[in-house]
């Protein structure tokens, strides 16, 4: 056996969980949504028909002021609703647990009932709590309790309490956001209290059999944050309380230190869950950023952790487990840890789904039905969009050929895979190799299609992936020798000097920034270095882990100036949830950023610009075009004059606010229905 601590079943007592893989919780959007049970009940069977551990739902509130238009479970009626889903799940396999978590966002909840320990405003929410007194204290644990119990009553296993993030029990647990000067505040004993309370009242109102979860941050990522004392002293506390396991959690979502972003190391925090595994007898699980069967087995085989959570992971591929338990992880779509249609979408209101698997939360919807009359498709670019319909296509039972100019399939992923921190694009790039080999799909690599060919060989369907070209702005000198495209600067083409001026702040212009001010070898970020560049102490674990730790950044020996014409911040328009990282690495590495900038000329001095309508010469010796896409159709072009019917798909479709998400969406929807 290949992994033989993931599939190794853990015995809790009452019950067994049948190997050590757990899919963390992730509100999808579903919960919320008219018709979304059933949609959720797909999505989940579909991940216990392939032998995941146990499932922990999204989030659920327990009451109004936790939640007052989102999923809720306070009754018997809301209970009746998640039966769709316990069952399914249980119909699907028997074996795997399905666990609901409560959630209760506290001051995060961002609306004007919301409550707290005291009238602490977080970083990152817009109003300021409502003190609980003590009556509504005990309202929000009886609350609590009730919630679990309409989870049995629903068919669920079991709940996951979430005591971290910043949520409402997490601020009773932290200094800074409980001032209170009552029995559930001042001392830690006191400010443990309340989650105390709710797991002790919870065990016994759902009795013995039940599975009982609590999630803490076992490192917070706060300034003045909790201690390695305090979290010890909560994991014994819990214990004594009555829980089953304790999950590991890592951040607030205030804190300033990415946690599960692509930059950081796979399996990063586990050592600090192994620590606390030393300290407490009931088992634990880690998470964040483990997400292949082989990054599971180490951490487990160290003895960090006694189950493993992936939340995305799962997303990424409903059938992980199995493929590992049957040795076919190299089929595995491995989550690239890019948050693009995931979390982003999740902190921007929009249903959940996946980058590289868009039937994520859409299993009722988009299928991959075989197909009766097998046709010949031609597919020419093998760049995200071609790889995914042809893969699609093939795997349905499609004749498919795979036509591409260069000597690799990939196409943007190529770029994509040598920028510092985006290492996991040569797994995408793995995945489709293997679906073209396991598809059968004829691969013609270094062979440009063109129309009289392909209309030659008679396809029924021909499909033009074949992308963008960089866009060249149109600004007075753009031939000038110091002018150099993104391309070239990425695949090493052209030398870059040591002042520069990037020409466009987008997805691209801030890559190429991370490539070319980036100090040390290339190659993904080992744990030591990510630790001193974000300032975390995973040795000494003060405060939050970060307390008093200054980051250890090295400034860029090159001068760089990312620009944009939009009057918005620089790097805006980045993902919600990541750009935020982007942009605190390059400010401290010392890129200077320009916007609301009129681009005048280029000449041996330099780019001349203008900036709130005052002249400026930055006086560079390279100018990077990061100016966006046009898309290349001229084959489509040539099909079309010579009477071949063909459709786009991708960039060449459509190549403004273009990017793999959407390409890979538009082209496996394309695929599943042909
Ligand atoms: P983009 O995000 O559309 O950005 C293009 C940039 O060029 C903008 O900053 C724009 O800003 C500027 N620009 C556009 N036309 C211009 C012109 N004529 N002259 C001068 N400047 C001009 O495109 P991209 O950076 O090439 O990225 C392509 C796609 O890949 C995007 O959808 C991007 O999100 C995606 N991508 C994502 C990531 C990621 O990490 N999420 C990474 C790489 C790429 P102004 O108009 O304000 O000047
Ligand atoms: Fe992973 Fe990106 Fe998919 Fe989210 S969208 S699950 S981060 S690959």
């Amino acid at each position: 056996m290949k992994y033989p601590k993931l599939l190794e079943p853990l015995d809790l007592g009452f019950t067994t969980i049948k190997n050590r893989s757990i899919m963390g919780s992730m509100h999808t959007g579903l919960e919320e949504m008219d018709g979304g049970f059933e949609r959720m009940a797909a999505y989940f069977a579909e991940r216990a028909a392939n032998n995941i551990g146990m499932i922990i739902t999204g989030g659920i509130a327990p009451n109004e002021e936790s939640s007052p238009h989102g999923a809720r479970m306070s009754n018997e009626e809301e209970a009746s609703k998640h039966r769709l889903v316990t069952d399914a799940v249980h119909q699907a396999d028997p074996d795997v647990k399905i666990c609901m978590q409560i959630l209760h966002p506290g001051p995060l909840a961002n609306n004007p009932q919301m409550v707290a320990p005291s009238a602490v405003k977080s970083r990152i929410a817009r109003h300021v709590p409502n003190e609980l007194d003590k009556a509504g204290i005990q309202k929000q644990i009886d609350d609590h309790v009730q919630c679990a119990l309409m989870a049995q009553k629903a068919g669920y296993d079991g709940v996951e309490i979430i005591g971290s993030a910043g949520y409402l029990i997490s601020t009773f647990l932290v200094q800074k956001t409980n001032l209170r000067d009552d029995e559930y505040g001042g001392s830690y004993e006191n400010r443990m209290r309340f989650a105390l309370e709710i797991v002790e009242q919870t065990r016994a109102a759902v009795g013995e059999d039940f599975i009982l979860i609590f999630r803490i941050a076992a490192m917070d990522m706060l300034e003045g944050g909790m201690s390695w004392d305090e979290i010890i002293s909560l994991g014994k506390a819990l214990e004594k309380a009555g829980v089953t396991i304790i999950s590991t959690h890592f951040t607030w979502h205030e804190s300033a230190v990415p946690t599960i972003a692509t930059m950081v190391p796979r399996a990063a925090f586990t050592s600090v869950t192994g620590r606390l595994r030393k300290e407490v007898s009931v088992p634990v699980i880690t998470s964040n950023r483990i997400n292949m069967p082989d990054v599971a087995e180490e951490v487990l085989a160290r003895g960090d952790a006694d189950l493993v959570s992936m939340a995305r992971p799962l997303l990424a591929d409903s059938a992980f487990m199995r493929k590992a338990i049957e040795g076919r992880e190299d089929e595995i779509n491995t989550c690239i840890a890019c948050n693009q249609a995931c979390l982003d979408h999740t902190f921007s209101g929009k249903l959940t789904t996946c980058l590289v698997n868009p039937r994520a939360c859409h299993e009722t919807i988009l299928n991959y039905d075989p197909v009766n009359d097998a046709k010949r498709i031609a597919v020419v670019g093998a760049g995200p969009a071609g790889l995914s319909y042809a893969t699609v296509a093939a795997e349905r039972g499609h004749h498919v050929s795979l036509f591409e100019a260069s000597s690799e399939i990939g196409g943007q992923f190529n770029l994509a895979k040598t920028i510092p921190g985006k290492e996991e694009f040569y797994e995408t790039i793995r995945y489709y190799n293997r679906m073209i080999e396991l598809h059968s799909i004829d691969l013609r690599l270094e062979t440009r299609a063109d129309a009289e060919s392909l209309k030659r060989e008679g396809f029924d369907h021909v499909i033009v992936s074949t992308g963008i070209k960089p866009r060249t702005p149109d600004i007075e000198g753009i031939n000038h020798p110091k002018v150099v495209s993104y391309i070239d600067v990425i695949t090493g083409a052209k030398p870059v000097g040591q002042k520069v001026a990037i020409i466009g702040a987008g997805g691209i212009g801030f890559d190429v920034c991370e490539l070319i001010s980036h100090a040390g070898p290339s190659g993904a970020v080992d744990h030591d270095v990510f630790a001193a560049e974000w300032g975390v102490d995973f040795e000494n674990h003060p405060r939050g882990g970060v307390t008093g730790v200054e980051p250890r950044v090295t400034k860029s020996d090159r001068e760089i100036t990312l620009l944009q014409r939009k009057e918005s911040r620089v790097g805006a328009g980045l993902g919600k949830t990541t750009g935020w990282t982007h942009r605190i690495t390059l400010t401290r590495r010392g890129v200077g950023m320009m916007n609301g900038v009129e681009y005048v000329k280029i000449d041996d001095s330099g780019l001349h610009i203008l900036q709130n309508g005052q002249p400026q010469l930055l006086e560079v010796d390279t100018i990077i075009i990061c100016a966006g896409q046009d898309p290349l159709r001229d084959l489509y072009d040539d099909l079309s004059a010579e009477g071949v019917k063909a459709e786009l798909v991708g960039g060449a479709y459509e190549a403004m606010e273009l990017d793999a998400k959407a390409a890979i969406n538009q082209a496996t929807y394309m695929a599943a229905a042909v």
